[in-house]
């Protein structure tokens, strides 16, 4: 089936001139279907389209078929059935994440796509109905019916109020400094605060994870809870793993009430990596279908039901991308769908390729995405090359050249150089039009943020935001305003 799925892709094109054939076929006989009874029809119509697709296309009768817009390759044959894709974890050969076995079925979708005329990069695809699922969508087309939820195309960073310090902070042009903090094991908040303090006087927010790795901890939106009683902005990581629509939403809206404005939405890594391998994967929104659906609950003040909110949430929302991965068109599209969607910034994986960050930016200045969201590229200190080696081999989506393995081969001290090289790569990064900011990943090295910041001289002569232990004002102080930060 795999095989033929592949062919399909391969022939989009010829595929498209068949649909296109097809479409004034099936809406002429809309009278005769409306004459049968759509639900007389819709049994033995369902099981010629499944089996029709499903030999072409190994169709998985979503009841909402995109396949116009995918490049004739299936998107339900994603492993975590992405309907905005690909994912940031497509591998440098343009395998998948989590099937390492088969190709990205989205990278498949884009390339074939190329060999479709007049194709044109797709809108964000709504969030599936799970009613239509093994149901017609031919006799949807013959009945006319209206296409899902028409996509809402947000203005972007700039339009929206301002939520939050770190959005106020972007907005001033200031270059920012992020990190991530993972939640702990525990339920004592003393644990917290411990951990906490590696980052004052470094950063202006902090990420909290949502089950990173799909390893179970404390949860995002506690953890985001007790950082903002610590005096610190959080950036709450949320992801479409473990949740389904309803359970999200009401998390955004609880977390809005308790403080929280920075929320990143992300689809999540697969189960299988995790310390849960047996877990579902729910995958009900994907991270574009998420920024929609939290854009919609702050602008439009609605649930994705249409129900409306007595008091919308504020909110500064973002997302990933993953430069690295393959194909850098196709990663550029996907970030266009999240700022269509309202992303108003950006923080990507791990940079550890300066040239590669400089294309990247070429292209994104070239379609003006830089204006429409902030983005804060991702960068890390690695301790050795050992250590290297396990990220590249073992965290979906990572890249990192061999002259950077090779660096810290050399060294003496490679947790020292590991360092240098992420101190060096933000400095590389300042003088990138378009970057505006950073975003540490140092798991396991939280102490060496601060040497960090300090020798890349991220944050120039500014105090952060997370600077002392009283309520920011939103206005950051300059340095020498601050009397706590050392
Ligand atoms: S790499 Fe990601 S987007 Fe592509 S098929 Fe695999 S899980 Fe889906």
């Amino acid at each position: 089936m795999q095989a033929v799925r592949h062919w399909a892709a391969r022939n989009a094109g010829l595929m498209q001139r068949l649909y296109r054939a097809l479409e004034p076929l099936l809406r002429m006989l809309g009278p005769v279907a409306r004459m049968i009874g759509a639900q007389r029809l819709e049994r033995p119509l369902a099981l010629i389209e499944r089996a029709t697709k499903g030999f072409l296309f190994d169709c998985r009768m979503c009841g909402q078929c995109a396949l116009s817009t995918t490049g004739m390759a299936c998107p339900m044959n994603c492993p975590k059935r992405i309907r905005n894709g690909p994912c940031g974890g497509v591998r440098a050969d343009g395998s998948c994440e989590t099937d390492p076995a088969m190709r990205c079925v989205w990278v498949e979708g884009w390339q074939g796509r190329q060999r479709m005329r007049g194709a044109v990069p797709p809108a964000p695809n709504p969030e599936l109905d799970h009613r239509l699922e093994s149901t017609s969508s031919w006799l949807r087309v013959a009945l006319g019916a209206p296409k899902a939820r028409a996509p809402v195309h947000s203005p972007g960073a700039s339009a929206a109020p301002v939520a939050s310090d770190l959005q106020a902070l972007l907005a001033s042009g200031e270059f920012a400094v992020t990190a991530e903090i993972a939640p702990p094991d525990t339920a004592d908040p003393a644990e917290v605060s411990r951990q906490l303090e590696a980052f004052r006087g470094s950063v202006d927010a902090l990420n909290v994870t949502d089950a990173s790795g799909a390893n179970c901890h404390m949860s995002s939106l506690a953890m985001s809870a007790l950082l903002l009683q610590a005096g610190c902005e959080p950036v709450m990581q949320i992801t479409c793993r473990d949740r389904n629509r309803i359970a999200i939403q009401g998390d955004i809206l609880g977390a809005a009430a308790l403080g929280v404005r920075n929320v990143l939405c992300l689809t999540g890594d697969d189960v299988r990596n995790g310390d849960h391998p047996g877990a579902r994967f729910v995958g009900d929104l994907d991270a574009v279908t998420l920024v929609a659906a939290a854009r919609s609950m702050r602008d439009e003040g609605r649930f994705l039901s249409g129900r409306k909110i007595l008091s919308p949430p504020q909110l500064f929302l973002g997302a990933a991308d993953n430069p690295s991965a393959p194909p850098l068109q196709a990663r550029l599209e996907r970030l266009a769908r999240k700022v269509a969607a309202g992303a108003q910034f950006v923080q990507t994986q791990y940079c550890f390729d300066l040239e590669l960050m400089q294309r990247y930016m070429r292209e994104v200045r070239a379609q003006d995405l830089h204006r429409r969201c902030h983005i804060l590229v991702g960068v890390g200190p690695i301790a050795s090359a050992r250590a290297a080696r396990w990220l590249r081999a073992r965290v979906p989506g990572v890249m990192i050249p061999d002259r950077v393995i090779a660096r810290l081969e050399r060294a003496l001290d490679p947790c020292a150089e590991g360092r240098r090289i992420c101190a060096e790569m933000i400095e590389g990064l300042r003088q990138i039009e378009g970057v505006a900011g950073v975003h540490i990943m140092a798991a396991k090295q939280e102490e060496a943020v601060a040497e960090i910041v300090a020798a890349s001289a991220a944050l120039g002569q500014r105090a952060p935001l997370f600077h002392c232990a009283t309520p920011k004002p939103l206005n950051p102080p300059s340095a020498s305003e601050c009397n706590t930060c050392p």
